[in-house]
């Protein structure tokens, strides 16, 4: 198990939340993917592993972890909805409209954006897992050469 399951395991039992085969199962096909993953890709992971999930019991698992603070929700276009365990590096994207492309976004630049939140609507803000919508340098480029 990883630092970041290990992690969520306990934050679990501290809360005295009930860890149900199904949620473990869950928690497990989010541990073993360091990187984020649809509903329909975590249940393929566990029919790989010889386990049926419906889509719903995955999507209810992971919107409760969501609720607890230890899963990221993300819309990515048209990649779809991902989920993924927050651990303790974050990332965000830049999501291109035109042509779909993902660029990796550092944390760090989130800083200000929290410390302005914070400051001028005295409200702690949880990016954990950011997509911003915009145009790459290429479609840019395409559209303005039409
Ligand atoms: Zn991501
Ligand atoms: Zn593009």
């Amino acid at each position: 198990m990883s630092d970041t399951c290990e992690r969520v395991i306990e934050a679990l039992r501290q809360r005295g939340a009930r860890l149900t085969i199904q949620r473990r199962l869950v928690i497990e096909a989010l541990c073993d993917e360091p990187d984020h993953q649809s509903v329909q890709a975590i249940q393929e992971r566990l029919r790989a592993k010889g386990t049926h999930l419906t889509e719903p019991t995955v999507y209810r698992i992971v919107q409760w972890l969501k609720a607890l603070g230890l899963v990221s929700q993300t819309d990515l276009g048209q990649s779809g909805i991902v989920y993924q365990l927050i651990g303790d590096r974050r990332h965000h994207h830049l999501v291109c409209l035109a042509c779909g492309r993902v660029i990796d976004l550092d944390d760090g630049i989130m800083d200000a954006l929290r410390e302005s939140v914070r400051r001028d609507y005295d409200f702690e803000p949880r990016i954990d897992h950011m997509a911003i919508f915009g145009l790459c340098r290429d479609c840019r480029e395409r559209s303005a050469g039409e």
